[in-house]
């Protein structure tokens, strides 16, 4: 069946791959494994085929290309975007970028010291008075007791041109359509100007139409493969072309992004005030200025534009310049605006992130589009890329069944509702300044609707722009020194108000370190706790406020962190994190024991279940603090089996919990984790009973097998 009407012939070349994969009838666990093992044999079918070259695409390909497994990306554009966007990386995909050899240390070198970006300022005008400012950087954001790294602030398109660095290392070339013919399958390839048209599944493939321009002719170009990820954005083609609705809040605010360069403004901030984020109010303008870089004097205003009274068009070059002159509270002598673009917020997630029977899978802002209130957007994206990269490989390696894929999604969407719902009660706590001192913006926007739906039918448009310019000026009239001052009893209420916000930590927040990193999958691929009334435990609800992160070992959990180092290596100084025992390049699991002798008994039994299945397992010993040697002890234990790793605890002076305290078990317990640092299995005592058939339960659960 096509998808999309206007090119979905079929092609005759492909009629031949179809007849010599025959379907298996039978069904159960063995048929899925033959079939799965399949994607990887026909040199005529690209296993993984990812729509889309932005951080979510790129991140996906290099993961599934380190665990071995051929992938392409086709992107509609020429040039990649340059336009700054999402800037703030949160420590969770901090770590999903450690696994990628050197790019965190490349974006540490790279991005702006943190005393430039630690702060938000409120202020009349940049070089005018600041009403208040919020620090979002804490003590333990920097020492490194949860996480072995740290946030960072670096502009999206610079991420990915550091991603494209990594492809390219990778071996992947970058090309249009030069030397393109009908039977070339793009692997390890990222086809510029390709755009995706149409998808049409068959019996054992994809067959993906890409459209291009040659020579000023439009010519379609197809590619077979076994897996489809739409990682093309908000307004994802991918999910339009498979009918899949998104739900939620649509159109919440419309803006203008006006990306522009400034050094004179850039040398300003930095000595003067420096900061991430400036909302500014004063009675000539109103808006949120994002510090990209104050070094190179990059910056983005985001400006609220309300259509059809404002058209788009009438943002030139010059009226943005005289506003943020405005904003400034002086004109800039090397003011460069080098893009101007609309944008809609809304708070969104797809109903299904799968179609076809699993093999077309939605990832990214292609299946959650957020207010970029929190930095939730991206980032959320490249953990979807994470989770979903290990199974497409397991799939397509023959470890697991295609039915491991609703995990994806049954993972992936509860994480994408609830940071919906964390973006929104930020976005209002956004709100609450601009409202504290009088201009609340959802009056704004009640007024344009009036204006819209009642005089908007009757009065011409340029009557309708003066009458909604008039209200607009009349209410950022609130924000003059005449009244916004300690000796006007208005002014001075309301800036007590805000003042209140800033110390009950009520307005925008930057950091969510109990969602960045202790977000928790309840089903999935995984073992669940129940809760002692045998239901599920369920999250606890967002509360828009920054929530410190509670290190846990529940399955669905990600590996909390501690420093160990091997105890072959004891005496060198070579420290690593838990989080660093988890393969990079292989689709492996990680058994945590302690060095006593049921845990090795039930290793053991792990080990031989895992190898009948052709699971690889390591085991991870894990010795108490001040341990220097101890690991003939598991040679012995674990014989004939080899694949183990020994570490000791080091514990940090100022926290001298041990490995099993932060994990709040004994060390009779074990942990099972998976290939994306997230919790399988674990138990809290020794395992009672067969043990090799509650190891067969626990990979059957967690596998799908
Ligand atoms: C102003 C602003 C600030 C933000 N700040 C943050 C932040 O600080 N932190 C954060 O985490 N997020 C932030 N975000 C959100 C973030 O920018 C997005 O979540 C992120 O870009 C999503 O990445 P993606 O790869 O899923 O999609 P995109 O970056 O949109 O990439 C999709 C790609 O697919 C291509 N494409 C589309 N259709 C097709 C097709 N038919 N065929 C081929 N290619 C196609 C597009 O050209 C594009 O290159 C912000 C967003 C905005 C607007």
């Amino acid at each position: 069946m096509g998808v999309l009407g206007s090119s979905s012939r079929r092609l005759n070349r492909f009629v031949h791959i179809k007849n010599r994969i025959h379907r298996k009838i039978s069904c159960g666990y063995i048929q899925n494994r033959e079939l799965s093992s399949n994607y990887s044999k026909n040199d005529s079918i690209l296993p993984v085929l990812i729509v889309g070259a932005g951080p979510v695409g790129l991140v996906l390909s290099v993961l599934l290309t380190k665990l071995g497994i051929k992938c392409a990306v086709v992107e509609r554009s020429m040039a990649f975007s340059r336009h700054p966007q999402a800037h703030f990386i949160n420590n969770r995909s901090m770590e999903v970028f450690r696994k990628l050899d050197g790019l965190t240390e490349e974006i540490q070198r790279s991005q702006p010291p943190v005393e430039l970006w630690r702060k938000f300022i409120y202020c009349t005008s940049l070089t005018g008075s600041v009403i208040g400012s919020v620090d979002h950087m804490q003590t333990q954001d920097f020492d490194q007791i949860v996480s072995p790294i740290s946030v960072a602030h670096f502009s999206q398109y610079k991420l990915n041109a550091l991603l494209i660095k990594q492809l390219e290392a990778i071996g992947f070339t970058i090309r249009g359509h030069e030397g393109l013919n009908h039977r070339h399958l793009p692997e390890r390839e990222i086809l510029m100007g390709h755009n995706c048209i149409s998808v049409e599944p068959t019996d054992n493939f994809i067959n993906v139409t890409t459209s291009f321009v040659k020579e000023g002719k439009h010519v379609e170009n197809q590619i077979p493969c076994s897996f489809l990820v739409g990682a093309d954005g908000a307004g994802s083609t991918i999910r339009n072309l498979v009918g899949i609705e998104m739900r939620g809040e649509k159109d919440i605010q419309r803006l203008v992004s006006v990306h522009f360069l400034s050094q004179e403004l850039g040398q300003y901030l930095m000595h003067e005030k420096p900061g991430m984020l400036f909302f500014i109010f004063n009675p000539g303008a109103i808006g949120v200025l994002v510090a990209h870089d104050l070094k190179q004097g990059e910056f983005v205003l985001q400006m609220p534009f309300y259509p059809p009274q404002q058209k788009f068009e009438d943002f030139t070059a010059e009226t943005c310049k005289r506003l943020i002159f405005k904003l400034v509270g002086r004109d800039l002598a090397d003011i460069n605006v080098v893009d101007i673009k609309p944008w809609v917020m809304h708070a969104e997630v797809a109903e299904k992130y799968l179609a076809s029977e699993n093999r077309i899978i939605l990832a990214g802002d292609a299946a959650h589009r957020f207010p970029p209130a929190g930095g939730f957007g991206m980032n959320t994206g490249i953990q979807d890329a994470h989770n979903l990269a290990w199974k497409l490989a397991a799939i397509i390696k023959g470890i697991a069944p295609i039915s491991i894929l609703s995990t994806y999604e049954m993972e992936r969407k509860p994480i994408a509702l609830f940071n919906t719902d964390l973006s929104i009660q930020n976005f209002q706590a956004a709100m609450a300044v601009p409202a504290a001192l009088g201009i609340d913006p959802a009056t704004a926007n009640s007024v344009h609707q009036i204006i819209n739906n009642t005089v908007g039918t009757i009065l011409p448009s340029t009557i309708q722009k003066t009458l909604l310019d008039g209200i607009f000026s009349l209410g950022r009239a609130q924000l003059s020194d005449f009244v916004l001052n300690e000796n006007n009893p208005l002014g001075s209420s309301r800036l007590a108000k805000v003042r209140r916000i800033f110390e009950e930590g009520k307005s925008l927040q930057l950091q969510f370190p109990a969602e960045d990193l202790g977000f928790r999958y309840r089903e999935g691929a995984l073992v669940p706790e129940i809760d002692s009334e045998g239901a599920p435990i369920k999250p606890e609800p967002p509360t828009g406020r920054r929530r410190e992160y509670i290190p846990s070992a529940d399955p669905g959990s990600r590996l909390p962190h501690m420093n160990v180092k091997a105890l072959s290596e004891v005496k060198k100084e070579a420290i690593i994190s838990t989080l660093d025992l988890i393969s990079r390049d292989k689709v492996e699991f990680l058994l945590i024991i302690a060095p006593i002798d049921s845990s090795y008994r039930l290793a053991l039994n792990v080990l031989k279940v895992a190898n009948e299945h052709n699971i690889l397992v390591k085991v991870c010993v894990m010795w108490p603090n001040g341990i220097v040697n101890g690991d003939a002890r598991t040679k012995t234990s674990l014989a004939p089996w080899e694949n183990y790793i020994d570490v000791v605890e080091v514990r940090q002076p100022s926290n001298s919990s041990s490995w099993w305290d932060i994990c709040k078990m004994t060390h009779r317990g074990a942990i099972l984790v998976r290939p994306d640092d997230h919790i399988a299995w674990r138990v809290k005592s020794a395992v009672v009973g067969d043990i090799r058939f509650e190891m067969n339960k626990v990979f059957s659960a967690v596998l799908g097998l």
